[in-house]
């Protein structure tokens, strides 16, 4: 790397820095209505481009462009890496045909998530998001309940792969995150209904399996995040994954 274009990267990092200090001032000084303060667990959220608050819900925007090599990154890409070997689940990796692209995105989430007894199914397309910014998608390859089987080869070395528009996504443990950024027990992201998505293994390293969980994927207990308790969802080695049958909570939205 050149002089240059280390002198270029610093100014942007501090450019970078100077944009986040300027937005807590605004906050803090009042010159938004809209902005409250945003609890520090959302802030584990570091692909977002913005996280804000009104009190009610979370809003968390994001480019949805992973931040780790992938063979799905056009050829041009800094983050393009070829990838031939073996994927989730000990398959073959076999490349899909398409390429990631941005897609710029809003979630509304609930600041404080509740239990929703109709449970509402999870959508095709974002369920949630994950700390790299990266959607989460639910256990079906598409339109009526189709099996993940034939994608699953295509999972690149992170398990992730994009949709036919470009959108990249996991729908399973998202490998960069708990090997790279955080740990098979960290916190990975949230779902629409406001709760937390971990890792499939628990603080105290047990691993997690879809038999210890509910019909929805989770269950409740203390986390370091969550020291009183939550309702959260775990990424497991085995199907559904990730969410089960539908929201726990009521689901925020998200729009493009
Ligand atoms: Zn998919
Ligand atoms: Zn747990």
């Amino acid at each position: 790397m050149t002089l240059n274009k280390l002198t270029i990267l610093s100014l942007t990092f501090i450019t970078l820095l100077a944009c986040s200090c300027s937005k807590t001032e605004e906050s803090v000084t009042g010159t938004t209505t809209t902005s409250t303060d945003v609890p520090a667990v959302y802030k584990k959220i570091y692909g977002a481009t913005s996280i804000t608050s009104d009190g009610t819900y979370i809003y968390i925007k994001t480019n949805n462009l992973p931040d780790h090599k992938s063979a799905y990154y056009a050829t041009s890409n800094a983050l393009y890496e070829a990838y031939s070997g073996t994927t989730f689940g000990g398959n073959t990796f076999k490349k899909n045909p398409n390429t990631i692209a941005e897609y710029n995105a809003t979630l509304k989430i609930p600041l404080n998530p509740k239990v929703d007894a109709s449970h509402a199914a999870t959508p095709l397309g974002a369920i949630g998001i994950a700390i790299n910014g990266v959607a989460l998608f639910n256990q079906y390859a598409g339109p009526n309940n189709q099996a993940l089987t034939n994608e699953i080869g295509g999972f690149d070395k992170y398990y992730g792969h994009p949709q036919n528009t470009g959108v990249y996504h996991y729908h399973v443990e998202p490998l960069y995150l708990t090997t790279v950024k955080s740990t098979k027990a960290g916190l990975m992201g949230f779902l629409l209904d406001g709760f937390p998505v971990y890792g499939p293994q628990e603080e105290n390293g047990t691993t997690v399996t879809s038999s210890m969980l509910d019909v929805y994927h989770g269950h409740t207990h203390a986390t370091t995040d969550y020291p009183s308790g939550i309702y959260h969802y775990h990424f497991t080695a085995d199907a559904p994954y990730l969410n089960g049958s539908g929201f726990y909570g009521t689901p925020g939205t998200i729009t493009q």
